[in-house]
């Protein structure tokens, strides 16, 4: 796929998450540029937790993908199959490629238009404020988050997160569940850690629930923050199905382009590239793709694409409005100077920046 077409390169994006609509984004100008993804809009994903207990600030949190791409085709349509020339899609489009980029990192049924997912979070809202107790189950990023701005937005209201493991976010390190245990803690939310909670047998209408440990818990609603599923299933009968590893993420090599292939990358947590899965790495493999795509439709030797090196790992979860608890390459902090980088908006202004919107 080296040099020839100087313009019209066909480039198919699948996925419309932090990495596929950066990516874009930033090449509509230099390619013929198609994003697929099922839902009509961009979401800031790390902001989802704040935009349930606070409905209005959802609003800056969704963005339609015709707002930013305004030199590109939308296909609002789940990708389906690929073959080595095309994407097809679910509601039947074929979509020709030069170049194909793999962003579907995870996979969740979230709705179609952004009044919809808005209506989404007003519900969700209704049963916090309805409810005096309030169970939640699991503690990773969401269900911590969640339990941060439930128990700072109504401090009345009794939260009990319930964990199968032994620590709270098991994708950092020990330091960094222990200061979010005791920030927790602090604020009366009841932690009940390797228990597990039956989801088979979680209803709207359940109010009691029975722990593997035995303990019941007593709540007037539930949440199941137990992470959203990677979005590979539907590469498993497809040309890349030898290209996914065991965890079923996509193999890649160091230009970010799936191992043995040409003219197909792969970008964001959907990759096996060894660091944490976080947004702003994601947007990384964006704009190094995107750079090596600019490259090659101008015919650039591949001996000259840029080289990925993976991040280092960095991640802050947020705890309420105004504490966090950061995990940097050498130290782990907690409380109010982490907040001060996320907690306040939570990264929306300056995603929307980087979007131009
Ligand atoms: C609670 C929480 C807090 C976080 N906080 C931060 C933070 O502060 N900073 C940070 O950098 N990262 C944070 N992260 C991590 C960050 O959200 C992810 O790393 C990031 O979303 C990965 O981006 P992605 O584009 O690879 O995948 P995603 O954002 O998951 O996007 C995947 C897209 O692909 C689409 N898709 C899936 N399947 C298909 C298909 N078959 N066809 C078409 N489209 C498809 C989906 O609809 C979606 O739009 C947080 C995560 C969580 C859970």
């Amino acid at each position: 796929m080296e040099g020839g077409e100087s313009r019209g390169s066909k480039v198919v994006v699948v996925g419309g998450g932090v990495a596929g609509a950066l990516l874009a984004k930033t090449l509509q100008h230099d390619a013929d540029v198609t994003l697929v993804d099922p839902k009509e809009y961009f979401e800031i994903p790390w902001a989802e937790l704040r935009s349930m207990v606070e409905p209005m600030f959802a609003e800056k949190t969704l963005i339609r993908h015709t707002d930013y791409l305004t030199n590109a085709q939308v296909i609002t349509s789940r990708a389906t199959n690929i073959n080595e020339t095309e994407v097809l899609t679910e509601n039947g489009t074929i979509l020709p490629y030069d170049y194909l980029v793999i962003a579907t990192g995870h996979d969740y049924a979230f709705p179609r238009s952004p009044e919809q997912r808005l209506e989404q979070f007003q519900e969700d809202n209704k049963k916090i404020e309805s409810s005096n107790s309030i169970l939640i189950v699991g503690g990773g990023p969401t269900g911590v988050e969640l339990a941060g701005e439930i128990a700072t937005d109504y401090p009345e209201k009794k939260v009990t997160l319930v964990h199968r493991g032994s620590r709270l976010l098991e994708f950092i390190g020990p330091k960094a569940s222990a200061k979010a245990l005791k920030w927790l803690k602090s604020k009366d939310v009841e932690v009940l850690l390797e228990q597990a909670v039956d989801l088979s047998s979680l209803s709207e209408n359940n109010t009691e629930f029975t722990t593997s440990a035995g303990k019941t818990i007593i709540a007037d609603c539930h949440f199941v923050c137990a992470g959203k599923p990677l979005g590979s299933k539907w590469l498993e009968e497809t040309i890349l199905k030898e290209s996914l590893d065991q965890n079923r993420r996509l193999m890649v090599d160091e230009n970010l382009r799936v191992k043995g292939r040409k003219n197909i990358f792969a970008i964001g947590d959907i990759t096996d590239v060894p660091e944490l899965k976080q947004g702003y790495l994601a947007q990384a493999h964006a704009t190094l793709v995107a750079k090596n795509l600019k490259a090659l439709i101008k015919g650039g030797k591949e001996s000259n694409l840029a080289v990925y090196k993976p991040g280092s790992a960095i991640a802050i979860v947020s705890l309420g409005r105004k504490s966090a608890v950061a995990q940097f390459p050498f130290l782990t902090m907690g409380g109010r100077l982490p907040g001060m980088i996320k907690s306040d908006d939570l990264f929306v202004g300056k995603t929307r920046k980087v979007m131009g919107v």
